[in-house]
């Protein structure tokens, strides 16, 4: 079996793996899609938080079952494509008994913490398994990063009508924008690169962009919210300049959710903080109930991710084009694997 191996930053090598087998509440997937995410570049380039190499990278993932205990998950059949959720919790810490298996005490994250889905074949436990609902296998795997987004959104409680800065237009801002709209939120795309908010407009009907390298972003944000600013910020670039900058953006009462990751402390004024009485939020990952909640999105042909999709390679060049989807100019905003 084919598998594609991250030895360290900045290397890739095929290697052979052995075939896993069939062990109970498991299911064994020809992998079929692979979607690339800035997780997998940022493990690429050395800059991931808390990552060890030798790692086989991958989490966004679209498969054929292929064997499975039935018996542990009747309603799946081999030859079923599917999708599934890549955080393997524990069941029993305080999160996990709180519902909030996305941010377990011991959270196993497939392609981070352990070798993921850039193989040809990979085990999942069956409670993982997320039905493909006829879905295209493009589609299931994208259903991860936008499941990132739907999150977001819910921590952040957006409500129909109210203003909500996005900030970072790559593919998980993209889907924190598809879901705030869904929610009925008037959304605002802020970004450093104009092609990403052209296609915010273009692809995603987003009214109003504005480039955040300008030298007034507050003060175009006040004049497209009626001096208000947003009353709900999302943070989707894992830059740290980026989310300490953002705090000046948060209207009086306003909710600033981070759902990008960064090496390093964050560090605001605590006097303007407090003046606005903000809500300061992480968010981690994704539950089934926002998995769900994006299928069903989908499904009603509120989302289009397919339309994400800029650069498609077989499985036995992403080696060779990987480095490339690094470099802004190429204009990735999902690369897609093919197996
Ligand atoms: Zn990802
Ligand atoms: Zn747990």
């Amino acid at each position: 079996m084919k598998t594609l191996v991250c030895t360290t930053p900045g290397q890739f090598d095929y290697q052979s793996g052995i075939k896993p087998e069939l062990t109970p509440n498991h299911a064994i997937l020809r992998i079929r899609r692979i979607g690339i995410c800035g997780t997998d570049l940022h493990a690429f380039e050395g800059t991931q938080p808390f990552f060890t190499y030798p790692r086989i990278l991958g989490h966004e993932l679209a498969g054929e079952i292929v064997e499975i205990d039935e018996a542990a998950a009747p309603d799946f059949k081999p030859g079923e494509v599917v999708t599934f959720i890549p955080y393997f919790n524990c069941g029993h810490c305080v999160a996990c008994r709180a519902g909030k298996t996305n941010c377990c005490v011991s959270l196993q994250v497939s392609g981070i913490h352990m070798d993921g889905g850039m193989v040809e074949y990979l085990s999942v436990p069956t409670y993982s398994l997320v039905h493909g609902n006829g879905l295209s296998v493009d589609e299931l795997a994208l259903i991860e990063p936008l499941s990132i987004g739907a999150h977001g959104v819910r921590r952040a409680n957006v409500q129909p009508g109210e203003w909500v800065l996005v900030v970072g237009a790559g593919p998980i801002g993209l889907g924190v924008m598809e879901l705030a709209r869904i929610a009925g939120g008037n959304v605002i795309a802020l970004d450093i690169n104009e092609a990403r908010l052209a296609f915010c407009r273009n692809k995603l009907n987003v009214r109003h962009t504005v480039l955040a390298i300008a030298p007034d972003v507050a003060e175009q944000l006040a004049a497209i919210t009626g001096g208000d600013m947003p009353t709900v910020v999302i943070d989707a670039t894992g830059s740290q300049r980026a989310i300490n900058k953002a705090f000046q953006y948060m209207a009086h009462g306003a909710r600033y959710v981070l759902v990008g990751l960064q090496k390093g402390d964050v560090s605001f004024s605590h006097p303007d903080f407090h003046k606005r009485e903000g809500t300061l939020m992480s968010s981690r990952n994704a539950t089934r109930a926002d998995f769900d909640h994006v299928i069903a999105a989908i499904k009603r042909g509120e989302i289009d991710p397919a339309t994400y999709i800029t650069h498609r390679v077989a499985f036995g060049q992403v080696r060779d084009e990987f480095a490339g989807w690094l470099d802004p100019a190429n204009g990735v905003i999902k690369a897609m694997v093919e197996l």
